[in-house]
């Protein structure tokens, strides 16, 4: 049987040979010996040829430069030139350990021409300008004898090309350019003395027409890799660095960027010109002349796809690609009425900046031609003012135009997509998002070709707009960064449901809370991304000294859109803190009663906090998950008016009374009741009613009256005596409440009616909460259990109460009502329901 018949099928296509693969690693991915080891398996890929191309080791050329700057100005340069020296020869010893390759020697020697050239530029030296334009260019040399080292050297088929001895540049519009045929006819030499095996490239350098060394400017070895792969016609090109691949923004700034699966040779260009540091921006031209699609790789995770650049790109989620910040800008404006429909001014201002070589990122005029106004870069500035108001000079002194207004510190801010082009509102949720996050728009620009819309910023809000305008085209509208403070019982329930709730959320894709900080009393844990709700407990263990300022600014995080504290402490001193929490932007959510039924003036602020800031819900402090405040406020938001209000709202009350029928003793039931966890560890808490009050207050301020816990007329259940004694003698004691309740009880029966605990807010502001016997018929004494029940008469349900009635304790559905409440919050926000 051949070899053929025995195949499946339906085998895989066999991949096409790869004549040659060009792979250039960056500085972020040769930092030490081992990482040039590590890399060389990345090559094995059955390439008939493979050529690396290596940039400096990580921090090599800026140190260079920093010699380079220190010989010239005359200070010290030799204790750094011996450190720079020590770290190549300390990497040469473990990438040639037994000295096969000569490494120590060959770099001793360079180090020495290096420290030649320093010394002659410190004494200015005639050949000064050409040391200066070479010396950076040393990083790449030694990194690339490093490299073949690493891959075994010549013995193992690894040729080393020095760039400058083949390429050949010149100083081009957009910046350095290539001179083809010259290089081309270089290359055909070298190969014909060397052969056709793999090799390594140095990055970055080059030479120039006259000859002399160079290099291609910053970050210029992914330009050279691009070069090279164009001189030796390769059909791969793979930029290794340390990110999956092009990210959606800087991941520096933007913590939640996302990995790009692939992009146009378009979307590229747009988003390196404008800052995006991981692709120098003439790295496309010379792969888009032949079609060569360029792959971004991470070394540190090459199970990863990478970023695939080509002349199409797959569409995306978001019509907006990427997100770049270009800094170090100025804005110059030039104004007066004598502009207006005058033909040529653009092109005059332009000119003049031109010939001063002044390059200009962005442009914009209005169409009342009332003013041009263009972004310079910061160095050049004060030129481009001087040259435009030297073009304009005439028209200046006669008035016309009111002259050149330089304004500094600027960034500009680019959105860049191919999927831009033709869809609606793309600018509309930019400028959204900025506006959101309180950012100035300088000026605007977009190109004809729809694929960047740039912005114009002050400086100091780049890293602000940069998170907000990612967080309005990547993030769901309604992402939520949570804190939760004091885990007691409904934190704890709180927690479960929303890790049960998250996943159904997340699968959705309508609602991204996220989880962040959480607090207890003397510890937090904050979390750059999120804390798992299961596991977030556990974590406080090891967390750090609660600062609640701190939490707050976390939770807060500039590059999420909104922000939300839960309060589960029952604390005051937390409570404290909403008004300033609230003015913020951050919303509150709570069933904690502090706030709402403390102090007035405090609740005065947070109400006046809400105006302009975040939003604060507390349906859950009472009834607990019953829609209580929400119909309070439904009715009276509809124009409904609020006459009274009558209602059970303590559920261990409500439990006491509606079992309490004078058989078993008031006292037994409230054992009973303790026994079963209806009550707070000290039961006073629930019989002397202040509990009661907090809720009334609550309730008659949402309805807007101005009332204080002090103005409630509250009857404790808990005899004077009672009051002040530990504990345990007030359970020895507990008989004590009996006979006055049994008298009670007794006679309202005498005259045909029952014994509630009630709470009351009657049509003239009084508030009152104690035992009551209300008429036969009232909706309480039909209640059961530990039901809630909340009677609101108002001048619509006037004869016929609206009664909101259920389990009104509980931590599980609490925390139901504060679920809800963030649920609220976030439908707000534009989460779809
Ligand atoms: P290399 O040394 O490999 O050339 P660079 O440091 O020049 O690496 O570029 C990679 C770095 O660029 C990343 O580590 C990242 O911090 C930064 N960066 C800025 N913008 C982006 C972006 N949009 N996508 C990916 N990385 C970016
Ligand atoms: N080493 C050079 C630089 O740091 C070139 C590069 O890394 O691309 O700018
Ligand atoms: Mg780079």
């Amino acid at each position: 049987m051949s070899s053929a018949d025995a195949s499946p099928p339906h085998a895989p296509p066999v991949r096409a040979v790869v004549r040659c693969h060009v792979h250039k690693f960056g500085g972020s991915s040769l930092a030490n010996a081992a990482l040039y080891q590590a890399v060389t398996a990345l090559f094995d890929d059955g390439a008939r040829q493979s050529a690396v191309v290596v940039s400096a080791m990580q921090g090599v050329t800026d140190a260079l430069i920093a010699l380079l700057t220190a010989a010239r100005a005359g200070q010290d340069w030799a204790p750094a030139w011996h450190g720079l020296q020590q770290r190549h020869l300390e990497a040469a010893d473990r990438l040639d350990e037994h000295g096969r390759h000569g490494l120590r020697e060959t770099l001793g020697h360079e180090f020495a021409t290096l420290r030649d050239e320093l010394a002659a530029l410190a004494g200015g030296s005639a050949e000064s300008e050409a040391i200066a334009l070479r010396l950076p260019g040393w990083g790449e040399v030694w990194s690339s004898r490093l490299m073949q080292a690493a891959l075994g050297g010549e013995a193992a088929g690894w040729q080393r090309l020095d760039a400058r001895e083949v390429l050949v540049v010149h100083p081009g519009e957009l910046g350095v350019a290539v001179d083809w045929d010259a290089s081309h006819a270089r290359l055909a030499a070298w190969r014909a003395q060397h052969g056709n095996g793999h090799v390594v490239l140095t990055g970055f350098v080059a030479r120039d027409a006259q000859g002399r060394a160079t290099t291609l400017g910053r970050n210029g070895s992914d330009y050279s890799a691009a070069i090279f792969a164009h001189l030796l016609d390769a059909d791969a090109l793979t930029i290794w660095t340390d990110v999956d691949g092009v990210l959606s923004a800087d991941p520096r700034l933007v913590p939640d960027a996302v990995c790009l699966d692939s992009m146009s040779y378009a979307e590229a260009c747009e988003l390196a010109y404008f800052g995006a540091k991981v692709l120098h921006p003439q790295t496309m031209a010379p792969a888009m002349q032949r079609g060569l699609p360029i792959r971004i790789r991470n070394t540190l995770n090459p199970a990863a796809p990478g970023t695939l650049i080509a002349a199409t790109s797959q569409p995306a989620p978001s019509p907006v690609k990427g997100l770049s910040l270009v800094d170090r800008l100025a804005v110059l404006e030039l104004s007066g009425a004598g502009l207006i429909g005058v033909p040529g001014t653009a092109e005059r201002m332009f000119a003049a900046l031109h010939r001063a070589g002044v390059s200009v990122t962005m442009i914009s005029q209005g169409s009342s031609e009332h003013s041009i106004c263009c972004v310079v870069r910061a160095d050049q500035a004060q030129r481009g003012r001087e040259v435009v108001e030297a073009a304009f000079a005439e028209a200046i002194a006669d008035g016309q135009v009111e002259g050149v207004r330089l304004t500094p510190d600027i960034a500009v801010l680019a959105a860049v997509g191919d999927g831009m082009v033709g869809t609606h509102g793309v600018s509309a949720r930019l400028f959204a998002g900025l506006a959101q996050a309180r950012v100035n728009i300088r000026a605007i620009a977009q190109g004809a070709s729809e694929r960047n819309i740039s912005v114009a910023i002050a400086a100091s809000d780049a890293t602000r707009a940069l998170r907000a305008a990612h967080s309005a085209f990547w993030l769901s509208p309604a992402t939520l960064s949570i804190g939760v403070i004091g885990p007691g019982q409904v934190g704890r329930a709180l927690l479960q449901q929303l890790a049960q709730a998250l996943p159904r959320f997340a699968e959705e894709g309508r609602l991204d809370l996220r989880l962040r900080a959480i607090a207890n009393s003397r510890h937090m844990q904050l979390a750059g991304k999120r804390l798992d709700p299961d596991a977030a407990i556990a974590a406080l263990a090891d967390g750090e000294p609660l600062d609640l300022d701190r939490f707050a600014a976390h939770v807060r995080a500039e590059h999420l859109p909104h922000a939300l504290i839960v309060d589960c402490s029952g604390s005051d001193a937390v409570a404290a803190h909403y008004p300033a929490w609230l003015a913020a932007g951050i919303h509150v959510v709570t069933p904690n009663k502090h706030a709402g039924s403390g102090p007035l003036p405090r609740y005065q602020a947070i109400r006046a906090a809400t105006r302009h800031g975040g939003t604060f819900r507390y349906e859950a402090t009472v009834g607990a998950g019953l829609p209580v405040i929400q119909t309070l406020r439904s009715l009276l938001d509809t124009g409904d008016e609020l006459t009274e209000v009558e209602g059970v709202l303590s559920g261990t009350l409500a439990w006491l009374f509606n079992r309490y029928d004078g058989t078993v003793a008031f006292s037994e039931l409230v054992r009973e009741a303790h026994r079963l966890g209806y009550t707070e560890p000290d039961p006073r808490d629930d019989l002397s009613g202040t509990d009661v009050a907090r809720k009334l207050v609550i309730l008659a301020r949402e309805a807007g009256r101005e009332l204080s816990l002090d103005e409630v007329a509250v009857e404790s259940l808990v005899p004077e005596a009672l009051r002040d004694v530990s504990k345990d003698e007030f359970f020895a004691r507990l008989h004590e409440l009996d006979a006055p309740l049994l008298a009670r009880y007794q006679s309202a029966r005498a005259q045909g009616l029952g014994l509630r605990y009630l709470a009351r807010l009657d049509r003239d502001g009084r508030a009152s909460v104690g035992a009551a016997s209300p008429a036969a018929g009232h909706a309480s004494l039909h209640s059961r259990l530990t039901d809630n029940l909340i009677q609101f008469r108002t001048r619509r349900y006037a004869d016929n109460p609206l009664v909101v009635q259920g389990p009104g304790a509980g931590p599980d559905v609490t925390a139901a009502g504060v679920f809800g409440d963030i649920l609220a919050i976030a439908q707000t926000l534009g989460a779809r329901a």
